[in-house]
């Protein structure tokens, strides 16, 4: 394949690179809820980035905020330093996330925050003296990022399979809960499926809840394709943990800050993990940013010893980046102004919702549709496949949406919508219509 000289050095992440380098994508600027390409081209951001763009691109105050803040102090060391709107900042997400007393450690990435988690749970076991609980239980069809903790509870084989021998060991996965011969064509969460938390149990009694420490879940499985949970299904999880003294984490790098029309996808379900992770949405992506939000009795479990020494032996140079705290500040601000979600984009989002859920249901019938689902500002299509090519097909309705205008996520034989909360109702449905067209070409290509 011939590949552009140019292109030639970036080894990319997550991407086909010599298909890519010989037919390139490039994205030149952003701009509220659309990119425009290199060739000039406007695309509607369907994804909103990658999940993490609720406000759209280059969002005025944001901008500001950043730019201010890069001419008043561009680093801040945050070891045994502080700079003040990080504390800023961990308290109102502490405070729209409804746990005002939960503590905030930032890390940079979704993929640190997750193993950051992991770290804290194992910590806060031993710091009690339950030093036996260092098991982790993640989940088939998991995305938790690619830190070593990220693969290894995550549930998908191919992140997996090359790493086996570095992947932290004393892991297990519970089911995931997609059965689409149960639940197919559902709107919104199924109805089918919350039995298979009991699996947790099954797991409890294998290996004896003295040697687990936590188990991990994304609250709607995002990255492989939109999965939702069953009714009922987290609250069980959340049951057998808290019988069992073991620790429950929500990744909500997805779904945090709105993505469901709420501030967490703990308040959309009603349940109460541990500790939750969050990245993306916070800060709308402008600069790396993510963290952990840890319930504060796990707090309590570190702060003993003598004053003077670390408690916890964890941290990254950039852990709370003054410029990504800025775009946090000015992100949550219009997310929920002064904490008040449904005064924000964040309620926006959830009057948005049952308008790509009608219209991302009209594709039922269409050509290669073989399912359908969605919640909140989510949702994703499953194609049928291209014998013996596995992927190729969701990629080729990619190929013609993106010709058509439309940008959104390919991952396996799932297309994947995610827009911003700044989108309209008409571009909404604007950007379905696309994907009908598209999924009409490329079945009759
Ligand atoms: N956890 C979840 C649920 C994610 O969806 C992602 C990324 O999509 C991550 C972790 C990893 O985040 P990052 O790519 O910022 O490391």
């Amino acid at each position: 394949m011939h590949e552009e000289p140019a292109l030639r050095s970036w080894w990319m992440p997550f991407t086909h690179n010599r298909h890519f380098k010989a037919h390139p994508r490039l994205i030149e600027r952003g701009d509220g809820a659309y990119y425009t390409l290199a060739d000039g081209r406007r695309v509607f951001d369907g994804l909103s980035g990658l999940w993490c763009c609720p406000l759209g691109h280059s969002p005025a105050t944001v901008v500001e905020a950043i730019r201010k803040q890069a001419g008043t102090l561009d680093f801040s060391p945050t070891f045994q330093m502080g700079h003040p709107g990080a504390f800023r900042v961990a308290s109102s997400i502490a405070k729209l996330a409804g746990r005002p007393d939960d503590r905030v450690f930032f890390t940079n990435s979704g993929s640190e925050a997750v193993d950051t988690a992991l770290k804290i749970a194992v910590a806060y076991h031993r710091a009690r003296g339950e030093a036996t609980r260092t098991r982790i239980i993640g989940r088939e069809r998991a995305y938790h990022g690619v830190g070593m903790g990220g693969i290894s509870v995550g549930g998908i084989p191919a992140n997996r399979k090359m790493f086996a021998p570095l992947m932290i060991p004393g892991v297990d996965h519970l089911p995931h809960t997609f059965d689409p011969s149960k639940m197919g064509y559902s709107r919104g969460q199924p109805e089918w499926g919350a039995h298979l938390a009991d699996e947790l149990e099954r797991l409890v009694a294998l290996h004896d809840a003295s040697n687990i420490a936590a188990v991990i879940v994304e609250p709607m499985q995002g990255s492989t394709g939109v999965i939702v949970p069953p009714k009922g299904y987290l609250a069980r999880l959340r049951e057998i943990c808290s019988k069992h003294g073991i620790l429950l984490i929500f990744d909500e790098v997805i779904t945090g800050f709105g993505r469901l029309g709420t501030p967490f996808a703990a308040d959309f379900f009603d349940v109460r993990p541990d500790m939750i992770t969050f990245a993306k949405a916070v800060n709308n992506a402008a600069v790396p940013l993510g963290g952990v939000l840890v319930n504060e009795s796990i707090y309590d479990a570190f702060m003993s010893g003598p004053p003077h020494l670390i408690e916890f032996f964890h941290g990254y140079t950039y852990s709370g980046h003054p410029l990504a705290i800025a775009a946090a500040e000015a992100t949550l601000e219009q997310l929920a102004p002064n904490g008040d979600a449904s005064r924000g984009w964040i309620g926006k989002a959830a009057a948005l919702a049952p308008v790509l859920e009608d219209t991302i249901h009209s594709l039922r019938g269409e050509p290669l549709v073989t399912d359908i689902r969605n919640l909140g500002l989510a949702a994703a299509i499953d194609v049928t496949p291209l014998p013996g090519q596995a992927g190729l097909q969701a990629f080729k309705v990619f190929e013609q949406a993106l010709d058509r205008g439309l940008y959104l996520r390919f991952t396996g034989e799932t297309l994947a919508l995610a827009p911003p909360f700044i989108a309209t109702p008409d571009e909404i449905r604007t950007a379905v219509e696309t994907l009908r067209q598209s999924l009409r070409a490329a079945a009759s290509h």
